[in-house]
């Protein structure tokens, strides 16, 4: 059997990062069995559906690359099907229409909460219809017995049938609801497998009612624990961003986000490496692997999966992310310098933007330090740094000479590389952090070089 897995979410939002992990899961079950993963976009609660939200959803999904297998579906579009389903539900007797007015459901409720069982209408039970046209369909919930699912990450777990509320598939104004919806549309697209967050584990034992008087094929079910903070906490706003896309904007690459949120509630079979391999995942995906305890998202973690995976990918891919973050037009030499120096640039940052300190030295063939606290050190080493410049003028711009050059000279004045190497890395970049001097020197070229070395501070 071929199995189907889907991500159903609402757009009502942004495309949280627990969403995208459920997202995530759903493909890489998928993907392991050669089966398919679909998106279905549930957007029947027009109120708070918007475009920006499903926008959001695409855009998150195109970021990490786990689009649907099949043409997305729209829930929205599927509403006849819904409501066909309800009136067979009604006609066989497993669904019942309740004329309950808005006060006489309060009372119930109040009645409801002080006995701590679920609200059961008079309707249920009642053989002669009202007149009204004002009415919504409840499903006829079993009273005794248990219902049992057995979930891949809760185990099995029964409940007391009686505990289940007469849920409502049909609101009056005759539109279905999220609960009968959701499970006609795994019907129809032949789901297997439901790989979602732990909030629906309760909606399972009454959407599952549905399929049994139906007398549908079960799927299977993987509720996954929600994320925590750092501290223990279901994950907020408080412990950083939760949009999937701020990740984005603030320097993580796709891969160290597909690999971070694919370890987060599932632990791989092997022994791996944190900056785990995306196709890796793909292989050794299991359902039995995912966590039962929820997994905390901590950000430590992430910048060092990110800033592993930058150092992993190609040049040409971050100097493209960067030109295109930060709108950059270069010529054919400040590209080619930004490129040189970008994999010595990436050993000392977390996230790509975080580059942008270093632009002004590499690309502008004019800089030179004169505005920052450090060129009093620059003034009061002045001869150092010229007698340097002086030096190099008559070197052999390869990296060995260079090398050689600095230490000759270090050497002949009885000085140590750390007095001399700051002071020239600051007259060259005008920072004390920057990368490897040799490489510098060598990249920015002869004539940039030397222009900032025998310059009077
Ligand atoms: N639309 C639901 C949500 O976004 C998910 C429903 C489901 O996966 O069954 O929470």
């Amino acid at each position: 059997m071929k199995f189907v897995t889907r991500f159903a979410p609402s757009p009502t939002g942004y495309l949280h990062i627990g969403g995208a992990r459920t997202a995530i899961f759903n493909y890489l079950f998928a993907k392991r069995h050669n089966g398919k993963y679909l998106v279905r976009i549930e957007d029947t609660d027009t109120k708070r559906s918007t475009n920006e939200a499903v926008k959001a959803i695409y855009d998150g999904l195109n970021w990490l690359g786990i689009n649907s297998s099949e043409k997305v579906i729209y829930q929205s579009k599927n509403l006849e099907s819904h409501v066909k389903v309800a009136h067979e539900l009604l006609d066989k007797g497993f669904a019942y229409k309740c004329f309950l007015t808005s006060e006489e459901l309060n009372d119930l409720r109040i009645k409801s909460r002080a006995n701590g069982k679920p609200i059961k209408s008079p309707w249920r039970d009642n053989k002669c219809n009202s007149e009204k046209e004002e009415y919504v369909i409840r499903l006829k919930m079993p009273i005794n017995g248990t219902t049992t699912i057995k979930d891949y990450v809760q185990g099995e777990v029964s409940v007391k049938n009686e505990i289940l509320d007469d849920m409502i598939i049909l609101r009056s104004d005759k539109t279905p609801t999220y609960m009968l919806s959701s499970v006609v549309d795994d019907y129809e697209m032949g789901i297997t497998h439901i790989i979602r967050g732990d909030d629906h584990f309760n909606n399972a034992f009454r959407q599952i009612q549905i399929i049994n008087f139906l007398n549908w094929k079960k799927p299977s079910y993987a509720h996954i624990p929600l994320i925590h903070g750092t501290d223990g906490s279901k994950l907020s706003k408080r412990h950083g961003a939760t949009n999937l896309i701020d990740y984005r904007s603030m320097g993580y690459t796709s891969e160290a986000m597909l690999s971070y949120l694919t370890q987060l509630g599932w632990t791989s079979p092997e022994d791996n490496e944190d900056d785990y391999e995306f196709k890796k995942a793909v292989d050794l995906f299991s359902l039995e692997k995912i966590n039962k305890s929820p997994a905390k998202f901590d950000i430590k973690k992430l910048d060092n999966i990110n800033s592993k995976c930058l150092n992993k990918i190609d040049v040409e891919v971050v100097y493209k992310l960067l030109t295109e973050r930060f709108g950059l037009v270069l010529n054919i030499n400040q590209e080619r310098r930004l490129k040189a120096l970008i994999p010595e640039l990436l050993k000392r940052v977390n996230v790509y933007i975080d580059l942008k300190d270093d632009f002004e030295w590499i690309i502008d063939d004019n800089f030179l330090c004169k505005e920052t606290n450090n060129v009093k050190i620059l003034q009061e080493n002045n001869v150092i740094i010229n007698n340097i410049g002086g030096l190099l003028k008559k070197c052999e711009w390869t990296k060995e000479s260079i090398n050689h050059c600095l230490k000759k000279f270090v050497q002949d004045k009885s000085l140590k590389f750390k007095d001399v190497g700051p002071i020239v890395r600051i007259a060259l970049t005008g920072k004390t952090n920057a990368p490897d001097l040799v490489s510098i020197i060598y990249e920015l070229g002869c004539t940039i070089s030397l222009n900032r070395l025998n310059y009077k501070y």
